[in-house]
């Protein structure tokens, strides 16, 4: 069938849907819509800048955007240059697949000090994300907090506590190389409400906290007792064996010469951010487990702190006109059906969670369910797609960046970059621009 299809995000959930609607239906053209003039989402503005294997899946998701038939509209963001209903007024189905990149707030007392930060803008200031390039983080204390106990927060604190030579071949942004390798942070503090069994680390990068320079990484072995208990789903289970085993070794540690060290504390919910002005600390309350949720004991201490970086989740923001769901922060959907003929796909789905591998099976199953969707109720082809939106997006004067201009970027990035580094992203939208203009 020649259905013209819009998909909304180009990071891994979109593409692997894109390329499971091609397979499903190889005449359709799909548009593959971004606000970024860049393409891949969280592969490139989430993702760990020293985890350059993970970012090798580019390239399976480059050969999605490259098929005839698939075009890439970088720069163009729904809801600014192109509405919603423009956009189901133009396409025959259209998939939302928007991520969720937004900072969800601790609602704690403090939260509003100039050295408090979500982690999707922090980690957005060190992966070179435009909108974040000027967050310029207080790194010029002695003591920093990350509060969360998941990967994000991992990704945090190890690229903080990394020496200039183990970032030398990671494509970290200049301005945060700089403001990293200058700050005179000696003390970080990784913070869970639960315990050691409920934290949803993954063991390979845990174990990476064990095998930096400068650092040693610290866990009191009281708060190791626990078991891996019966709220942990099974498949779950040696994960968190494997999580233990390894926070055992930390436990063993001491500090030698180490010149930085990583506290991580379990069991401490935070309360508030302690300061007039400035951080000055955070107030935690000791929690107990209670059936696996945690229970605040009463108990409360004060870590002294400069800098507090929530890694504690994110919600989506659709884009103006998107049925939302606000209690769960994401596109109001049923099995990823928006509204008819409209669908999303995940993490604006259904919430933060999962690798990028996640969203392939994802997609999968969205296709099949939209194919179901069109067996049950037939829909003819017929919008006009592309040629229309080309037309609307010419008449507003907007620079689309298509796959070649993409490209153009691409190249000018790596040609940047000093050996070993692999790219030297541009970090402002003009500069994208312009190197989206540029001739080879
Ligand atoms: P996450 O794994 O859901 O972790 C969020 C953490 O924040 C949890 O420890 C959670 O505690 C805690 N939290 C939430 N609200 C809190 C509050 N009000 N006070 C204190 N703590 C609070 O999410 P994430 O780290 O943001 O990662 C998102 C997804 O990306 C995950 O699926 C992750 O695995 C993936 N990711 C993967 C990698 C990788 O594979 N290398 C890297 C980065 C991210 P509770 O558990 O008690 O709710």
């Amino acid at each position: 069938m020649k259905y013209a299809i819009a998909v909304v995000g180009s990071g891994p959930s979109g593409l692997y849907v894109a390329d499971a609607l091609v397979r499903q239906w190889p005449d359709a053209s799909v548009d593959v819509f971004d606000a970024l003039p860049t393409p891949y989402g969280l592969v490139r503005g989430g993702i760990a800048p020293d985890h350059q294997n993970t970012k090798a899946v580019i390239r399976a998701l480059e050969r999605t955007l490259a098929r005839d038939g698939t075009r890439f509209f970088g720069n163009v963001e729904i809801g600014r240059d192109l509405q919603y209903d423009e956009l189901k007024g133009a396409y025959d189905l259209v998939i939302l697949s928007v991520g969720a990149e937004h900072d969800r707030p601790l609602g704690i007392p403090g939260e509003q000090l100039p050295e408090v930060y979500g982690s999707a803008a922090f980690v957005g200031w060190y992966n070179g994300h435009p909108r974040y390039r000027n967050l310029n983080p207080y790194l010029g204390g002695a003591s920093l907090a990350v509060i969360g106990n998941g990967n994000v927060a991992l990704d945090i604190v190890r690229l903080l506590a990394k020496t200039p030579t183990e970032l030398a071949t990671s494509d970290l942004s200049s301005h945060a190389a700089h403001a990293i390798a200058n700050s005179s942070i000696r003390d970080l503090y990784l913070i869970g409400r639960r315990g050691p069994v409920e934290a949803s680390f993954t063991p390979i990068e845990l174990a990476e906290l064990g095998e930096l320079q400068r650092c040693v990484t610290l866990v009191d072995p009281a708060a190791l007792s626990a078991t891996v208990g019966a709220h942990v789903p099974e498949k779950e289970i040696k994960v968190r064996q494997r999580n233990l085993d390894i926070l055992r070794g930390f436990s063993e540690r001491t500090i030698d010469a180490a010149t930085m060290r990583i506290h991580i504390l379990f069991y401490a919910a935070p309360s508030s951010i302690v300061g007039d002005d400035h951080v000055r600390g955070l107030l935690l309350d000791r929690t107990r487990l209670e059936g696996g949720n945690a229970l605040r004991t009463g108990e409360q201490f004060e870590l002294a702190v400069d800098t507090v970086i929530a890694a504690t989740g994110y919600r989506t923001v659709s884009p103006p006109g998107v049925p939302f769901d606000e209690k769960r922060g994401v596109i109001a959907n049923t099995d990823g059906l928006v509204e008819d003929g409209v669908y999303a796909s995940g993490w604006c789905q259904h919430g933060p969670r999962g690798v990028v591998g996640t969203n392939r099976t994802d997609a999968t199953a969205l296709i099949k369910r939209i194919a179901a969707d069109l067996e049950q109720t037939p829909r003819s082809p017929g919008k006009p797609g592309g040629a229309y939106v080309d037309r609307l997006l010419a008449e507003r004067a907007v620079q689309v960046v298509d796959f070649e201009a993409w490209r153009r970027i691409d190249a000018a990035e790596v040609a940047n970059a000093t050996h070993p580094k692999p790219r030297e992203k541009f970090v402002t939208t003009e500069a994208l621009l312009d190197a989206a203009r540029l001739a080879h």
